[in-house]
């Protein structure tokens, strides 16, 4: 199997390629020609399988360069003991409450408690072995832009990885505290951290711009290193994800759960990048038997707006809230969305892209908009309607959730209530822990903000809910912070040669 790329169709690239770059020169996204399908036999076999099993399968069948047991033997190390505590990586807990039929799908069970940790904790081992397979021994440049949690994920997933260096921008008041102490820490050789002075919107701007940039990657040349991506812009990263949409129906088949053969699920995801949803998308597609994609959106609801009208208009304020892994007004990954959806249409997703970025806004034609519309549902919601979610689900259902997760609930409610639809069972996915958002959650629950440090939180919300605080949270305390520099937006260049010495 080939990799194209969204903004080019004849270009053609290997899929070791296609992760050793992450993105294409033109500033396009590589996406796989053709898609694997699965039947309800593939599925039943797969339901009999371990989770590290699903995911050496599921890989497979899109990376040809890469043996069955070099990707079982990756798929091990990505989702061991030590890395993802409980049963298994991505388990599915059941939250009842009248006649609905929802499951909570976690995934953030990993180091650091957001489900970023499902894809990066495998893409170190997919990018060194790609480099590898492409005989690069350049010293490969992580570059990443991160709305919160992917910062952290991948400064674990790449730390003291040889061969690399991980370099990662942060936006100076758009994460929480916790967030931020995570990344501020100290851990690992080949990992520097900044926070740039804009919003995330301008990070991932600024770090898809050095990629392109002919001079920037000129002097890297020169020093024997070239840039790669951890951000879902690489299909590395997206591609593990479409491993959990699979495990948890698989879970819902061996559980005997569903009613009959190939019955269908609703997913609900909580979106920014759209990377989370867009791998749900890829497993409908191959075969997963799934009714409707629910995006889930906060207050920055371009996307809600987009999939309604087909019009994408960033031209609208900037909004920081509570669950700032969401607060995203340019979602990358819909460009690959597009790309399928015009049956490989290249130059009109060229199009698009070029009029986002000269004017903020597009509009797809109604054919598309068609296929949108049938393929999603779409909500947003506001802090306040996400905290009421928070604290009703702690209160009816004696669940405890995350500011992400509490969005895309109660974006599941709209559904209902809009469509009727209480039957399809619907898999809701938790994108992050409670304790990694501890004051809204905290007043949420409580109705009160206290104003002591954010560990004094964790004890609070701890001892109010009962709820276990994941440990990689209680040892980030008393670890001393080494990362304070911060960049203007149009420094990040100069940023990134000084810190590659
Ligand atoms: C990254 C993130 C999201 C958004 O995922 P996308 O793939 O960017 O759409 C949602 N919730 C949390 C907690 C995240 O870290």
């Amino acid at each position: 199997m080939k990799y194209c790329c969204t903004r080019n169709s004849s270009e053609r690239v290997t899929a070791a390629q296609a992760i050793a770059q992450g993105i294409s020169a033109d500033g396009g996204l590589f996406v796989p020609e053709s898609l694997p399908v699965y039947t309800y036999d593939d599925l039943t076999a797969l339901s009999l399988s371990s989770y590290t099993e699903r995911a050496a399968k599921i890989l497979s069948d899109f990376l040809p360069e890469f043996t069955a047991e070099e990707l079982f033997e990756c798929a091990q190390a990505a989702y061991a003991s030590e890395k993802f505590s409980g049963d298994s990586p991505a388990p599915l807990t059941l939250q009842q409450n009248g006649n609905r039929n929802m499951y909570v799908l976690e995934l953030w069970h990993g180091p650091t408690c957001a489900f970023k940790d499902m894809a990066l904790q495998m893409l170190p081992h997919l990018l060194t072995r790609s480099l590898q397979k492409t005989g690069d021994n350049r010293t490969a440049v992580i570059l990443v832009a991160t709305s919160g949690d992917t910062g952290k994920a991948a400064l674990e997933g790449f730390r003291d990885v040889p061969g690399t260096k991980i370099l990662v921008f942060y936006p100076e008041n758009g994460v929480s505290e916790m967030q931020k102490r995570q990344m501020q820490v100290k851990e690992g050789q080949n990992v520097s951290v900044c926070a740039i002075q804009g919003n995330f919107d301008d990070a991932q701007t600024g770090v898809k711009r050095i990629f392109t940039d002919p001079t920037v990657k000129a002097e890297l040349q020169k020093r024997g290193m070239m840039f790669s991506s951890a951000n879902s812009i690489n299909w590395g990263r997206l591609l593990p994800q479409i491993v959990y949409y699979f495990s948890a129906y698989c879970d819902l088949m061996r559980t005997g759960e569903m009613d009959h053969p190939g019955e269908k699920i609703n997913i609900v995801v909580p979106t920014g990048n759209f990377g989370n949803i867009l791998a749900a998308f890829y497993a409908k597609q191959m075969g997963l038997p799934v009714n409707r994609l629910i995006c889930a959106s906060n207050e920055n609801n371009v996307l809600t707006d987009f999939l309604r009208t087909g019009v994408y208009d960033r031209n609208r304020p900037f909004h920081t809230t509570i669950s700032p892994s969401m607060d995203i007004l340019v979602s990358s990954n819909l460009e690959r969305l597009l790309f399928h959806l015009t049956d490989g249409d290249s130059a009109r997703v060229a199009g698009w892209m070029k009029s986002l970025n000269d004017t903020g806004r597009y509009e797809v034609d109604g054919e598309t908009l068609a296929k949108l519309r049938d393929l999603f549902w779409a909500g947003c919601c506001n802090d306040q309607a996400t905290k009421k979610t928070i604290r009703e689900m702690f209160q009816v259902e004696n669940y405890l959730c995350d500011p992400h997760t509490a969005v895309a609930v109660h974006v599941y409610q709209q559904y209902t209530e809009t469509t009727g639809d209480l039957s399809t069972p619907t898999v809701v996915v938790s994108t992050a822990s409670p304790y990694k958002f501890a004051p809204s959650v905290l007043e949420a629950v409580s109705g009160q903000v206290s104003a002591c440090d954010d560990f004094a939180r964790v004890e609070e919300l701890s001892a109010l809910t009962g709820a276990p605080v994941p440990q990689p949270i209680l040892s980030l305390r008393g670890k001393p912070v080494r990362f304070t520099q911060s960049c203007a937006k149009e420094q990040m260049a100069q940023t990134v040669l000084s810190l590659l010495v």
